[in-house]
């Protein structure tokens, strides 16, 4: 019996592809439905997400299959359009060198081309952060107008404090990359084509969530909803079970959690002190989620746009009906503030947050009329683990130890330590830590003659 912490696409995913090969699956979610951050909300008649996902078309066949077995064809192929706006320009996201220079104006390209030569002639000292990672690898002049305001927005430290394994995975380049030349190489070659069909369920994320869900309970797999594990069970090093609030324990022989490292540990018995107390060298990023209802004219043909400028506070806006080809009678809009504890934002009333989503909306200039008819606001506290210089370090602490418990495994967002890490790479990396799973475990006998005949009877 494998148990499996949290229904959200890691528990699913990873629940299909361990029954698939026949393995006895038991999901235990804290909250009444299935989905986790993917889940959809129901506002103004309709369905949307907590935030934008995207699923590329061009999906692996496991990631396929998966999709046919929950969605069927129940799905639309859109074009994925999403920009970048820096100081009222419009650049793709991620902007594309070619489109960079044009777009900037013979000055401004000149600069950018400068700091780079100046950056091979006269290296600064290298740092393992992400400035310093960016600026070796595009320049000064690069950097700043492209990645440091954007990327300061969202963690709410500089990026001298972010790590440079962050930079890495965002722009795609390893260490030893090439850089500017390697993205001027990608450009040419359109190698960011792929990323710009993409896939939507109908329904939303939370439907494909729930499909999932409910084939998997008609193939036998156990969905216990409103079950948020209080204990994990451990004797002599191994696991042995989970324990609910109500005192019902259920044995298994191994465990797969999809939650947040810092809540594991809290369940897990004699946790050592030093991994208990006040987060662990790891900060974290709250999300205040201002939905808008609206009747909107001029607004850009995008599902997203990232806003880099620093007068505009929202991070991000998402155009939900860019979605889909569905036409409804109004728009719904989204615009995320990322805050961390202390800052004022994170503690605005509904009222402060329509003015400052109105406020950010007319600056950035994004649409010729707009008429708000209703807000609906949502708040995700730690969110998200700030990916700062200190936090590799801080989640191996917590790993090495979780590593030292038998048959428990990590899979899923909160446990990649990795921060792009979308729908599709939960999906991929569940397949491939359940093959990993069965690999490790004895076959199945085959049924004998004598079972076989009592199959057959
Ligand atoms: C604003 C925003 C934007 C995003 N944008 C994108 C995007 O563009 N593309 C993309 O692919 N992804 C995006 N994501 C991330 C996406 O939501 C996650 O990749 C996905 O939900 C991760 O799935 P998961 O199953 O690993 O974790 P989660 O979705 O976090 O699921 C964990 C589950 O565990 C449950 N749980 C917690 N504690 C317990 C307990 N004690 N007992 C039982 N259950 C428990 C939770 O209730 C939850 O359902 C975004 C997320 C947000 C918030």
């Amino acid at each position: 019996m494998v148990i499996i912490i949290g229904a959200g696409p890691a528990g699913l995913s990873l629940a299909y592809a361990l029954s698939k090969a026949g393995e006895e699956v038991q999901i235990f979610e804290a909250s009444p439905e299935v989905g986790g951050l993917s889940r959809s909300l129901s506002l103004w008649g309709r369905k949307v997400e907590i935030g934008p996902h995207y699923l590329v078309q061009d999906l692996t066949p496991r990631i396929q299959e998966l999709l046919q077995y929950s969605m069927g064809d129940e799905y639309e192929v859109y074009h994925r359009h999403s920009h970048m706006v820096v100081q009222g320009l419009f650049f793709n996201y991620p902007p594309g060198i070619l489109e960079i220079l044009k777009k900037s104006g013979p000055f401004n390209s000149l600069v950018f081309v400068c700091s780079l030569l100046w950056e091979k002639l006269f290296p600064q000292a290298y740092r393992p952060n992400a400035e310093s990672f960016m600026v070796s690898k595009m320049g000064k002049a690069l950097y700043l107008r492209f990645f440091r305001t954007y990327n300061e927005k969202l963690w709410g430290v500089s990026c001298a404090r972010i790590s440079e394994e962050y930079a890495q995975t965002l722009i795609g380049l390893g260490k030893r990359g090439a850089s500017f030349w390697k993205m001027l190489a990608n450009n040419l070659r359109k190698k960011q084509a792929r990323f710009r069909t993409c896939l939507y369920p109908h329904g939303g994320f939370g439907n494909l969530c729930k499909k999932l869900a409910d084939a998997l309970s008609h193939q036998g797999v156990r969905l216990h909803l409103s079950a948020a594990i209080q204990d994990i069970v451990v004797e002599g090093g191994k696991v042995r079970g989970i324990r609910l609030a109500d005192g019902s324990f259920y044995p298994c022989e191994s465990i797969f959690t999809t939650i947040p490292l810092l809540k594991l540990v809290t369940l897990l018995p004699n946790t050592p002190s030093s991994l208990f107390g006040k987060d662990k060298g790891m900060t974290f990023r709250n999300l205040t989620l201002v939905y808008l209802n609206v009747h909107i004219e001029g607004f850009p043909q995008d599902q997203c746009l990232y806003m880099a400028s620093p007068e505009i506070k929202a991070a991000r806006i998402t155009n939900f009906n860019h979605f889909t080809t569905n036409v409804y009678p109004t728009t719904i809009l989204l615009l995320e503030y990322w805050t961390g504890d202390e800052e004022a934002l994170w503690h605005y009333k509904e009222k402060e947050l329509l003015d400052q989503a109105k406020k950010d909306i007319q600056t950035a200039e994004l649409c010729t009329h707009i008429e708000i008819l209703d807000c609906h606001v949502l708040k995700i506290q730690r969110a998200f683990p700030v990916p700062d210089t200190s936090f590799p370090a801080a989640r191996k602490v917590v790993t090495d130890y979780l590593a030292t418990v038998q048959e428990l495994y990590l899979v899923g967002r909160n446990n990649s330590g990795v921060f792009n890490f979308g729908v599709e790479n939960t999906f991929e990396e569940c397949f491939r830590q359940a093959e990993d799973y069965l690999g490790r475990r004895p076959k199945p006998k085959a049924p004998t003659l004598s079972s076989l005949t009592s199959i057959i009877s």
